[in-house]
């Protein structure tokens, strides 16, 4: 982490109840649409393609989908997870202590440099002089891309860097990112004169701009300035490591939301893609138990990735237990409540924090769960702050897959969940 002081008294650059957390204030990204992530295709000479690639323009995902699968998703797990061939909770067996989990992302993407199918990797590294800030790193030898293990978890304009891929003549290219980066990627895909490209995802939500995160930071730990690594984990709480080891857990529940609502970007807010379902192979956790990796091979490219890096896998099991839509009503109905609403009692805070891990979905049914209820929130966020916006961004597989909540919604809103061009 820099040097910055980080105050935990400062009110930072949280931006308040009513105010649009835009990135635009920034004089590089000046002329970008309202909702911009950063990607990085902007900073690019394909800069002329934003309007007809950017995600938050107009979302693509199901002509991207029928070109790389030839169908639509079926109306199952498909319609939250994306369309995949097989899942798999899985691990390496020899972790690398610097990775996020047990560093699968980076193993592969050095494997595919060393076995030469590739001649380079775009992926993110730490800025100099700090831990999190992101610092887009087109990698040319196993080592560079293994040196970029862990999250900078903030935006990074990965996409920037298709020029040196153009410049350099690389045409086996990987690429490691978020799934906005991974649908501007596909919609240019065809332009890019590449041979091969592997599309490697992380799941994503909630990103947020480097200031941002260590304003975050102050808010949630005692130690900002000596937190090594940290993960929002599928036990309903934030696991922080620090510097001599030491590990500091703080439940979701306690968050203070009141502090924290305005730091998330308008792009983020309004992304309905969690999962990146649009990468070969995308490599998270959320889907798996505690400890596990959750990996969905989507392609035969993601086929042929798993299988790359399979021989230093251990296979777990995938498990799903609990019910999430008994606790969606409630979710709907707090979504009514400004963010900044008074947080219950202590005692009661505990208690429901013990009852999320007792109780809570588990498995695929907390991935389940946490898909959900962020499709739910962004599709709201968009209603309320963008609405002109709505049938540009949401794609129809959000409706089908909130629609058992069909009811509710129209009991708390006053207004149908359908799209508006359908009613
Ligand atoms: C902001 C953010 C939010 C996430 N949220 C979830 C979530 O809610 N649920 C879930 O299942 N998984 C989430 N992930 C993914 C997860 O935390 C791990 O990154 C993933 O499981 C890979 O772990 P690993 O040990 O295999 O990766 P490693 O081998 O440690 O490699 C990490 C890879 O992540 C890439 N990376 C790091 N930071 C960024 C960034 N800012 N933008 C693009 N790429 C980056 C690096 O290039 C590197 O290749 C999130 C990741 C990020 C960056």
């Amino acid at each position: 982490m820099n040097d910055a002081v980080l105050d935990p008294q400062d009110t930072g650059p949280s931006k308040g109840l009513a105010t649009i957390s835009l990135l635009s204030s920034d004089e590089r990204l000046k002329g970008r649409p309202k909702l911009c992530s950063d990607c990085g295709l902007c900073d690019s000479t394909l800069k002329g393609r934003m309007s007809s690639a950017c995600i938050f323009v107009r979302n693509q995902t199901a002509e991207i989908e029928q070109r790389l699968h030839g169908r639509a998703r079926r109306p199952d797990d498909e319609r939250r997870f994306g369309i995949h061939r097989t899942q798999y909770a899985a691990r390496m067996r020899r972790p690398n202590p610097q990775a996020q989990w047990s560093g699968i992302v980076t193993s592969l993407g050095a494997r595919l440099l060393e076995q030469g199918r590739v001649e380079a990797v775009i992926t993110t590294g730490a800025a100099p002089g700090t831990r999190f800030k992101s610092e887009p790193v087109l990698a040319r030898t196993p080592a560079e891309v293994l040196a970029t293990a862990g999250n900078k978890p903030c935006l990074s304009p990965n996409l920037r860097l298709l020029d040196q891929v153009r410049e350099q003549g690389i045409k086996r290219l990987a690429f490691i990112g978020t799934s906005c980066q991974v649908h501007m990627l596909r919609a240019v895909e065809a332009e890019l004169g590449l041979e091969k490209l592997y599309v490697i995802g992380i799941p994503c939500s909630d990103n947020v701009t480097y200031p941002d995160l260590e304003y975050f930071l102050t808010q949630v730990s005692r130690s900002p300035q000596t937190i090594v690594h940290y993960e929002f984990m599928q036990d309903f709480s934030l696991w922080m490591r620090h510097e001599d080891g030491h590990k500091e857990r703080v439940n979701y529940i306690d968050f203070p939301m009141d502090k924290l609502h305005g730091i998330f970007p308008s792009s983020c807010l309004s992304c309905f893609d969690y999962p990146n379902t649009l990468c070969d192979l995308t490599v998270g956790y959320m889907g798996a138990e505690l400890g596990w990796q959750w990996v969905l091979a989507r392609t035969e490219i993601g086929e042929e990735l798993f299988e790359l890096i399979r021989p230093d896998l251990e296979i777990g099991e995938l498990t799903s237990s609990g019910d999430r839509t008994r606790g969606m009503p409630h979710y709907i109905a707090r979504l009514t409540q400004p963010p900044g609403a008074k947080k219950p009692p202590f005692l009661v805070r505990k208690l429901v924090a013990y009852m999320q891990r007792k109780k809570g979905s588990k498995g695929l049914e907390f991935a389940r769960a946490i898909i959900e209820m962020k499709l739910l929130r962004n599709l709201n966020y968009v209603r309320s702050k963008f609405p002109r916006f709505e049938a540009r961004v949401v794609p129809e597989h959000v409706y089908q897959t909130l629609e058992p909540y069909a009811d509710t919604y129209r009991e708390v809103f006053g207004r149908p969940l359908a799209s508006q061009t359908e009613e």
